[in-house]
């Protein structure tokens, strides 16, 4: 709780992480871990980089696990000054509590002492703290691949209670539509013109969105153009996603947006500029895998209820998954996140760094 606390404390809003990558790298180095810090800020225009840290293991033959947590936190980020009341910490009402992701943090950190503490067995360790996770997945995308091996791994930032293991996730397409018409003065010649808002609402009207099946959903989410309502709007820009459980299923749907916005703009007789692009991959683990059997494993040594799940959201796990390593992402019990109202019990903070004891330790044992 006391790492907690000290760590919702440093200010780290996503692409701002300078200040508790140092106090985390040098935290990681005290407890022995060799800390490489990544080049991954360099390519989105940050000082900060992933922290990718190593300890050997103490026993032949272990599977090399990973765990990581992201060292930002959404806005309201600033001066977060915690609040504990019944055995729940909250924020003081003004910003988020950084629960999201600060709790997976502590519970790595709190998990390398107790194993220090008490010499406890483990196979080799990796521990990689992300930069700039909220909004994007910016860290784990520019993360550098090739230090980052490991048979099995483990994500804190599920919102889920201890025991919940996500593992399965939807990929993601963005999607970006700039419709070009023809400005006119709105009152003298509008017959000259074409309304690129309309063009923009034609198609999205003609759209399917919301739920489309059991595995995929689609968006429209923001929408601009024009420039005063003297004018036929030259320009409307449209931003909207879709996400599926099957990769096949999101790409027909992202295919149908592009198709409803060239229809609508035909017909008007406008263009329009389209950009795509996956922003991350899915995740779908089977229950044997070796990942979601340990983790099940360890949820039954410390008696957490089990549950194995699926989420519509994405999370560094997915970028993991895709680079090799089967990863979950693990429930943590931060709740309301990205709110002002977010929390997390002292209880769930204890139960997350026991859960990451046991995956440590049982994992050592299951040699090979
Ligand atoms: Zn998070």
């Amino acid at each position: 709780m006391d790492k907690f606390l000290q760590l919702v404390q440093i200010d780290s809003t996503s692409g701002n992480e300078r200040q508790i990558a140092d106090v985390l790298a040098e935290e990681l180095k005290q407890l022995g871990l060799s800390v490489y810090e990544d080049t991954a800020g360099k390519n989105v225009g940050t000082s900060t980089g992933n922290l990718i840290a190593h300890l050997p293991g103490n026993v032949a033959g272990a599977p090399v696990l990973m765990f990581s947590s992201h060292m930002d936190t959404v806005e309201p980020g600033e001066n977060i000054r915690p609040q504990i009341k019944d055995g729940i910490i909250y924020s003081s009402g003004d910003t988020v509590l950084g629960g999201d992701d600060k709790a997976g943090l502590a519970a790595i950190l709190e998990a390398l002492y107790t194993i220090k503490e008490n010499n406890l067995p483990h196979g080799d360790l990796k521990i990689i703290f992300t930069i700039w996770e909220e909004g994007g997945l910016v860290g784990s995308t520019n993360i550098e691949q090739e230090h980052i091996k490991a048979d099995a791994g483990f994500v804190l930032d599920s919102n889920g209670d201890p025991g919940s293991i996500v593992v399965r996730g939807p990929s993601q397409d963005q999607i970006v539509a700039t419709i070009k018409g023809k400005a006119a003065h709105a009152g003298i010649n509008p017959q000259d013109g074409i309304n690129a808002i309309q063009v923009a609402s034609k198609a999205v009207a003609s759209m399917k969105l919301g739920k489309i099946d059991n595995d995929t959903t689609a968006n429209i989410g923001v929408i601009s153009g024009g420039k005063a309502t003297n004018i036929v709007p030259e320009e409307a820009v449209v931003h909207g996603e879709t996400r599926s459980m099957d990769r096949e299923k999101r790409a027909a749907q992202t295919e149908s947006i592009c198709f409803a916005f060239k229809q609508a703009a035909k017909d008007e007789g406008a263009s329009v500029d389209i950009q795509t692009e996956t922003i991350y991959p899915d995740i779908d683990l089977k229950e044997n895998e070796p990942v979601v059997e340990l983790a099940t494993l360890a949820a039954r040594n410390i008696r957490v209820e089990l549950d194995l799940t699926s989420t519509g959201g994405g999370s560094d796990a997915n970028n993991f998954n895709y680079y090799g390593i089967p990863t979950v992402n693990l429930g943590i019990g931060m709740k309301q996140v990205h709110t002002t109202s977010e929390y997390i019990t002292i209880e769930n903070l204890i139960l997350s760094a026991r859960y990451v004891t046991e995956i440590i330790r049982t994992g050592a044992q299951n040699q090979g």
